[in-house]
């Protein structure tokens, strides 16, 4: 599956980026399985999801939950909405969102790899994440609590990016230890 990702050309040959340049990561063993947006021009850089500082905050939620430093990147599979980056945003303040029609051709490839992994846990990073699997919704009602669907458990996450300003609200930050609580549980239950 991830010879087939990285062979990819779909959304260049549409003419939705100038470029595509997939971008995979994680083993099939793998009990975590992370879905962000999309990766950014970091990743694609170092050939890595996550790189960037959002990655850097992303694995020190993951120790605050228990887990060891370097985990997110050794032992979690990520994946995102479309592997490839899909550009700055035109407005030049932060990375360009997927459109539907990119998200749409990249969503076999996501689906295939939640079924070869069958992962425990899935972590739901960011609003397009969430929405993708829950619909369209408010974070703070999101954030905290958790979905069971066929043994796997989905915890939406908030975006660990420096762009989004959720988490400078205080109850917020108080939902996403929330969040982190019940990975810290699960860590330790199903020895992830
Ligand atoms: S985003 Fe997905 S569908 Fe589009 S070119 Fe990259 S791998 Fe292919």
């Amino acid at each position: 599956m991830q010879t087939q990702i990285k062979a990819c050309r779909r959304c260049q040959e549409a003419g939705y980026i100038p470029c595509a340049q997939p971008i995979v990561s994680g083993r099939i063993a793998d009990q975590v399985f992370v879905i962000g947006q999309a990766p950014g021009h970091r990743s694609v850089a170092n050939n890595k999801p996550w790189s960037g500082p959002a990655g850097l905050l992303l694995q020190r939620w993951l120790e605050q939950a228990g887990f060891p430093a370097g985990y997110l990147y050794e032992h979690a599979y990520l994946s995102s909405l479309t592997h490839c980056d899909p550009g700055k945003n035109p407005r030049g303040n932060g990375d360009r969102k997927p459109s539907r029609q990119e998200t749409e051709l990249c969503r076999p490839f996501l689906d295939a790899e939640l079924r070869l992994v069958q992962p425990r846990v899935v972590l739901l990073v960011g609003t397009m994440a969430i929405e993708t699997f829950f619909g369209k919704t408010r974070l703070e009602d999101l954030i905290g609590t958790y979905t069971e669907r066929d043994g796997t458990l989905f915890l939406p996450l908030p975006h660990p990016s420096g762009v989004s300003r959720w988490l400078n609200d205080l109850q917020h930050q108080q939902l996403l230890q929330q969040a982190l609580q019940l990975l810290a549980q699960w860590r330790i239950a199903y020895e992830l």
